[in-house]
């Protein structure tokens, strides 16, 4: 049984308050074997295919290391998503570092493992890029970032592939092939158009596929991969289908068509978030007026998609007993009128109430600060019978761990 999406009332309640009780919250919970449920179902769709795990999504070891044991390759951001995937026990042949922008540091470290293991696949988004690696002596594997002019996303933020920041412009790229053939070794070609394939947003999947597609067949190098990118969405309200991988994999090969190289795909998202939950206490209940305030111990801080993207996350109260169901507004503890996770139908809330946040295992812990002076969550991961904490919870000492006795000079 592999059902095509975890909900919020699909998790054991009194697990979860174990893990609660025992970590303390906010608390971050992964179920490694509802990740390799998720990348199970997904290589299925691309039998022929070669899965890229964006380990943007969730770079927690056990995460990486899980995903890698399965068969995915790993796709990195940075220097340190190298850094950790390498850590984590992925082969490096199966590691891609995507540079955006990159800093001179992680151009540096990008070509000092390469130098190590030739098997790395550095991809470029910029002529400039591609100079640079050349400057510091690198010709090994590269493939090159294409900005096909079509983007999908829920969001305009989470939009990349009309977005100039993102990739060569794709009527540039034969040329740039051919320049970059005599210096490197060109293993293949890169799109990835934002976050948020759904049913809808299928005509945009298959226009970016599709040029992807003829791009191929214009070169006349010999590549070994065209990757199509990510965004494979989530549900994540209650009520919304979860995405028919299927119809989205079929889509997908009728739109490249006819190529040698072997199709690539992305996924962040898909493979982790429905499973992770964030665990959260009520501390706070007040009443205001017509509304009721519900303070909790996680925020923006704990988990930034709502403030940034207004994105809703679902709530489930693991509170036990009869409570009448009442409309509240759920807040965080931060000094900020964004920190809101939003208006949510629950059990009259109390303090010490136990609530679930859902979809939390894609682009939670990763984007935490310690903004407010906030330390970290833990991350607990489970698998089966077992669990541990994967990132232990940051303490008050680690918010000032950084400072320094000022020497002037
Ligand atoms: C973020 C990212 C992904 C994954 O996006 P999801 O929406 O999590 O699937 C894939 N490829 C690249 C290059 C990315 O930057």
């Amino acid at each position: 049984m592999n059902p095509p999406v975890r909900r919020l009332a699909d998790w054991d309640a009194a697990r979860l308050a174990g893990l609660a009780d025992t970590h303390g919250t906010p608390l971050y919970v992964q179920d490694l074997d509802r990740v390799r449920e998720n990348y199970a179902r997904m290589a299925a769709a691309f039998p022929e295919g070669r899965v890229m795990y964006a380990a943007k999504a969730n770079t927690a070891k056990t995460v990486l290391g899980t995903l890698s044991d399965a068969g995915a390759g790993i796709e990195c951001a940075s220097a340190g998503e190298v850094e950790r995937a390498l850590a984590a026990g992925c082969l490096p042949e199966r590691v891609q570092y995507t540079a955006v922008n990159p800093p001179e540091a992680d151009l540096d470290y990008a070509v000092s493992i390469a130098d190590d293991h030739p098997e790395l696949t550095i991809t470029a988004g910029a002529e400039d890029t591609i100079d640079r690696l050349a400057e510091r002596g690198f010709s090994g594997r590269l493939c090159l970032r294409v900005n096909p002019g079509v983007g999908a996303g829920h969001h305009e933020k989470v939009s990349t592939g009309a977005n100039a920041k993102f990739g060569v412009p794709i009527e540039r790229a034969p040329d740039l092939l051919d320049k970059a053939d005599e210096r490197f070794d060109v293993v293949g070609i890169h799109a990835h158009a934002g976050s948020g394939i759904s049913g809808e947003d299928l005509a945009a999947h298959r226009e970016l596929v599709s040029r992807m597609g003829e791009l191929a067949r214009r070169t006349d190098l010999d590549l070994e991969f065209v990757d199509v990118g990510g965004g494979f969405g989530v549900p994540y309200r209650e009520g919304e289908e979860p995405l028919d991988l299927q119809a989205v994999a079929r889509a997908t090969r009728e739109a490249l068509g006819e190529v040698e190289a072997t199709l690539a795909v992305e996924p962040g998202r898909y493979l982790v978030a429905d499973a992770g939950v964030l665990l959260t206490r009520v501390n706070t209940v007040k009443p205001a007026g017509e509304e009721l305030v519900v303070g909790v111990d996680a925020g923006m801080t704990t988990l930034a998609r709502p403030a940034i993207y207004g994105a809703h996350h679902g709530i489930r109260s693991l509170a036990e007993g009869e409570r009448e169901t009442v409309e509240a507004t759920v807040t965080g503890p931060i000094c900020e009128s964004g920190d809101v996770f939003g208006e949510y139908d629950l059990p009259a809330p109390e303090r010490g109430d136990l609530l679930a946040v859902g979809n939390a295992g894609a682009y939670g812990y990763e984007m935490a600060s310690q903004y407010n002076s906030r330390p970290r969550p833990a991350t607990v991961v489970v698998d089966g019978e077992n669990s541990g904490v994967d990132r232990r919870r940051e303490t008050l000492a680690d918010v000032t761990r950084l400072e320094r006795e000022v020497t002037w000079s």
